[in-house]
This record gives structure tokens, C-alpha cells and sequence, in this order.
């Protein structure tokens, strides 16, 4: 028996409902959510990301404050704009959309977030925070990763996971998530990376396998054991002439192998990255809700 698709865009479809019936009765409150996303440059893929992000926004009724920026935009232009966010009572929360042009320190526009308004979780305070087990804005893709196992009731408490990858954007925080003490955690974890040796010996440990590495089909179907859940991070563009763009999307799993042995996967497209997308817009609504519960309190 083949291995249950997982449907990551009808699940991001039941988060946004959810979502839209916050945000409108913040709405009514007087406090409509408000996402303000600065893209630097003209990478393809983020330009596609950001056309979404905003679709997203006004899907849900987010109001949604774009800012597009040539690739020699200067650190402290950025920082200026940044800055101005930051103060902009209508924005909740900030994206900046990565990977920044090479000569910007990212570490440092990211840090210039004011971390009630980063969303994307990336803010050191808000690392920090997760580390500690504190309240913080859950990185998007880590936080949708659990909301995806949450919802095809797979549980997390006691299961073995073993993570592929450990970049600060994915693998990082969504190992500290898994393993601590709380929400989407109480897992018994391992993390490979390149540095791992005899990986299949590992991954036959996982009751679940996640792999974050950016490797198109790193991961075979003779690599895992029968029943495995797998869930696939990467999004990979590989050629194919055969399509109008000329390339494909796919994942770090070798899909059409791995669906014979696992209980369930998800796809590349349509698995991991449409929760991830509702899920700013879940911190969005979020950091909204907490601007209008301080005002209130005033
Ligand atoms: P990254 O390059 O920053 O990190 C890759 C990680 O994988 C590193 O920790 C590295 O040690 C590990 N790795 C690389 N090759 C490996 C190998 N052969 N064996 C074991 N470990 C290996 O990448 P990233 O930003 O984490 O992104 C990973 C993939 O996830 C990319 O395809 C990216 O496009 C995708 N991604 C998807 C989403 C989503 O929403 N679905 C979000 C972010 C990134």
C-alpha cells in the first residue's frame, strides 16, 4: 500500500479560515493586521514568494504593505525603512525576505526588527526566546511542520524524529521546538547534517523523518523503514525542458520511491510550503491581536 499524500494546501486553507475569522473581528475592534514585506533585488523565487505573501494578505483581509527595493539599496537605507516599520502603527508584523544581496550583513537588518513585530521568528530575541521555552514568534516553517503532524493527528510527545538538516532557518529552530519541553516538543530527537556519517543508519531510527537540506531527492525510498512519516522541506528548481519555465519544483525526497515505503509524505509543491505561507499570517494576526490587547490596556 502506498503512502498517504498529505494535502499541505488544504491544510493551509483550514489555517487561513481560521485566520480570516480573527482578523476580521480585530477588524471590527478596531485593529485590522497589518504585514509589512520588504524585498531587496529581483531573485526570482523570492519575487514569486512575495507576489504570494501578498495574495495571502488579502485572502485573509491582512493589510499588506509592500516594499520593493533595487538590488544596490545601501544597508542603512534599509535600516532606515526597516526603522520606519518599526514605528508604523497599521504594521504588526515585519518580513524581510531572505536571502538579503551579498553585501548586507543580514544578521544586522534582521536584528533591527523590533521583535514584537518579527514574524518570521528570526529575531535573536525571539530565538532566545524559543530556546527558553519563552512565548515567542515561532518560525514560520518550523511552526508549520507541527501544525501539519497536529492536524493528520501524528503525534510528536515520545516519537522518534530524525531531522535532515540544521540551517538557521528551518533545521536549527525546528530542532529546538521538537526536543523542549512544550508545544510541538517532547520528542526524542536526532539531527544529521553533512557531517553525518552512515546517515540510513539513522534515519531507520525515525517513526519520522524531516529533511531540510536542499538536495533534490537526497532521500530514497531503500533508506527508510516501512511506516515511516516523512516530511519534505526542500524546495528544489530542477530543469525540464518539457515545461513551459523550463524547470520543476521538487523536494530533498526522491518521492515517487519513498510514497512506497512511508505512511505518509508530503509533496513538493503543495506540502510543507503553503502552511509555512499561512503561517506568517498566523504570527501576523497574532502580533496584531497582542497590539490591540496593549492598547486596550492602556
Ligand atoms: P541551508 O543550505 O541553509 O541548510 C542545509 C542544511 O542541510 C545544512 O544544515 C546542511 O548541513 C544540511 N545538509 C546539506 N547536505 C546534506 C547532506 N547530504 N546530508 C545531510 N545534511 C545535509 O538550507 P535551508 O535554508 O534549510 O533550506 C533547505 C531546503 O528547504 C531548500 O530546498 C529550501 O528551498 C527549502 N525551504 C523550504 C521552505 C518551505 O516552506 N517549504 C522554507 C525554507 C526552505
Amino acid at each position: 500500500m502506498g503512502a498517504k499524500i498529505i494535502d499541505g494546501k488544504a491544510i493551509a486553507a483550514g489555517i487561513r479560515g481560521e485566520i480570516a475569522r480573527t482578523v476580521s473581528k480585530l477588524t471590527l475592534e478596531g485593529t485590522r493586521p497589518g504585514l509589512g514585506v520588504v524585498l531587496v533585488g529581483q531573485n526570482p523565487a523570492s519575487i514569486s514568494y512575495v507576489n504570494s505573501k501578498e495574495n495571502d494578505c488579502d485572502e485573509v483581509g491582512i493589510y499588506s504593505h509592500d516594499i520593493r527595493l533595487p538590488a544596490n539599496t545601501s544597508e542603512s537605507e534599509l535600516l532606515h525603512i526597516i526603522d520606519n516599520l518599526n514605528h508604523n502603527p497599521r504594521i504588526h508584523g515585519i518580513l524581510v525576505q531572505l536571502p538579503l544581496p551579498k553585501d548586507m550583513n543580514e544578521a544586522r537588518i534582521i536584528a533591527a526588527i523590533l521583535p514584537e513585530k518579527d514574524v518570521d521568528g528570526f529575531h535573536p530575541a525571539n530565538l532566545g526566546r524559543l530556546l527558553l521555552n519563552l512565548d515567542c514568534f515561532i518560525p514560520c516553517t518550523p511552526y508549520g511542520i507541527v501544525k501539519i503532524l497536529e492536524i493528520e493527528n501524528i503525534p510528536i510527545e515520545g516519537a522518534e524524529i530524525v531531522l535532515v538538516g540544521r540551517s538557521r532557518i528551518v533545521g536549527a529552530p525546528l530542532a529546538n521546538l521538537l526536543f523542549r519541553k512544550g508545544y510541538g516538543g517532547n520528542a526524542t530527537l536526532t539531527v544529521c547534517h553533512s557531517y553525518t556519517r552512515n546517515i540510513e543508519k539513522v534515519l531507520s531510527r525515525g517513526d519520522i523523518i524531516i529533511v531540510a537540506t536542499g538536495n533534490p531527492g537526497l532521500i530514497k525510498g531503500n533508506m527508510i523503514r516501512n511506516g515511516t512519516v516523512v516530511i519534505d522541506v526542500g524546495i528544489n528548481r530542477v530543469e525540464d525542458s518539457s515545461r513551459r519555465k523550463g524547470y520543476k519544483l521538487v523536494g530533498d525526497v526522491d518521492f515517487d520511491s519513498v510514497k512506497q515505503v512511508a505512511k505518509a509524505i508530503t509533496p513538493v509543491p503543495g506540502g510543507v510550503g503553503p502552511v509555512t505561507r499561512a503561517m506568517l499570517l498566523w504570527n501576523t494576526a497574532v502580533a496584531a491581536q497582542r497590539f490591540h490587547t496593549d492598547r486596550k490596556e492602556v
